[in-house]
């Protein structure tokens, strides 16, 4: 028996060579591993032997089988290497070039509006997306009930009543970072905001703000005025900036601020109603109770304080017409920013 089985791995190790083709191979396999192969036909006979000549043949056919296992995988990539380099492969074609991504428009202005503040020393802050209405409303002044929280359409979270929101804007990082800080402070905190409202061309519930903050002692309207200056004329080359009174409860005073149009130069035209200027956010000096707020004595310090609408201002920058293209996920839109 010991005999036939070592007979059996010779004559299939022999036959291996010989086999012409991954099928031939495969016929062979089956006819002497498979299960009605020859070496389960030996194995078959093994109980019918007497306990002597028994001892040792289980171990050698397992022995035996794992050598044909490991000949057959051998011929088998050999063969299969084989078959590939005869394929029509050429390798002098051209491949398939992958698909390059790029920063998406609101991305992009975002570094660079970074770039330009902290060339100006300001640093980078953030805060939480969603936020308590003491941090958006009442700290910056803005207390329950005053009619002036009408200007904020609020997400609020399901079953926290008033008290847990989505931000309405990024203004309260202000205090969140004045919690951790002492003044002199300037900061740029980018991020998104939340707006429970109808969207159309002007309006989406989802969108970016940059918050800048600057708190030191001797800061007077002129620096607001000429930092904002400095930033629209990075982001958009030769432009005006004109200054409007408006009410917002954490700035005092506040102001409208107004860009000169970029279409027609400040001489009128329909996208900035025959005005010759564009709104284009609201700033003001840091309210004295918003800086109490912020354990800051406000006959020491003075600050001032803006929010960038980030797609407002991309969407000048490239003429888009739509707001609600920079979540849309569209690609014909976005690679028209590559
Ligand atoms: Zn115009």
């Amino acid at each position: 028996m010991k005999l036939e089985i070592e007979k059996l791995q010779n004559q299939t190790f022999s036959k291996i060579q010989t086999v012409k083709s991954l099928e031939e191979l495969q016929t062979l396999y089956y006819s002497v591993l498979g299960r009605k192969g020859e070496l389960a036909y030996l194995l078959s006979k093994l109980p019918n032997l007497p306990a002597n000549e028994r001892a040792g043949l289980g171990t050698l056919a397992n022995q035996t089988k794992d050598k044909l296992q490991q000949a057959f995988d051998q011929a088998r990539a050999k063969f299969q290497n084989q078959n590939f380099n005869q394929t029509d492969f050429d390798p002098t074609w051209p491949g398939i070039l992958p698909e390059i991504g790029h920063a998406h428009p609101v991305s992009a202005f975002l570094e660079n509006a970074i770039k330009f503040f902290s060339s100006l020393g300001y640093n980078l802050a953030e805060s939480p997306e969603v936020e308590t209405s003491n941090y958006n409303f009442d700290l910056l002044n803005i207390p329950p009930n005053h009619p002036s929280r009408d200007l904020w359409d609020t997400y609020y979270v399901k079953n926290s009543g008033t008290s847990v929101l989505l931000r309405t804007h990024t203004s309260p990082v202000q205090i969140r970072y004045m919690e951790e800080h002492k003044p002199p402070v300037y900061i740029i905190a980018p991020g998104r905001t939340y707006r429970h409202e109808s969207t159309d061309a002007g309006h989406e519930t989802t969108f970016t703000q940059i918050e800048v903050l600057a708190i030191d002692k001797n800061i007077h309207l002129t620096d607001l005025i000429g930092t904002l200056n400095a930033f629209f004329q990075d982001v958009f080359g030769k432009v005006k900036t004109r200054v409007r009174p408006h009410f917002y409860p954490f700035v005092e005073p506040g102001l409208d601020i107004d860009m000169s149009c970029l279409l027609c130069n400040g001489n009128g035209c329909p996208v900035c109603k025959h005005s010759g200027w564009l709104e284009m956010l609201g700033a003001g000096m840091v309210h004295p109770k918003v800086l109490k707020n912020m354990k800051v004595d406000p006959d020491k310090y003075s600050g001032f304080a803006f929010g960038i609408g980030v797609e407002r201002m991309v969407m000048l920058l490239y003429g888009i017409t739509d707001i609600r293209l920079f979540l849309s996920g569209d690609l014909r839109f976005l690679q028209q920013f590559s």
